[in-house]
């Protein structure tokens, strides 16, 4: 798992997974189809495609998406 400087929170922990309530959609690619969340327990942020979800870092996050505030 990478090194996170943030806390994830209790749900973030075991990974990406209900309840998807937590998660504010920040980002959209539209041909992905890929989204960037941010769970607002924590603020960690995730990268969901059709197939997968996984955890980035913000430096991450800015590259795919540079015109987004964190
Ligand atoms: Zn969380």
């Amino acid at each position: 798992m990478a090194d996170l400087s943030n806390v994830m929170c209790e749900f973030c922990k075991v990974g990406y997974h209900a309840p998807f309530e937590r998660f504010e959609k920040i980002a959209v690619t539209p041909n992905g189809p890929a989204f960037l969340m941010r769970c607002n327990i924590c603020g960690s942020l995730w990268y969901e495609t059709l197939h997968s979800a996984r955890q980035v870092e913000p430096s991450e996050a800015l590259k795919m998406y540079p015109e987004i505030k964190l």
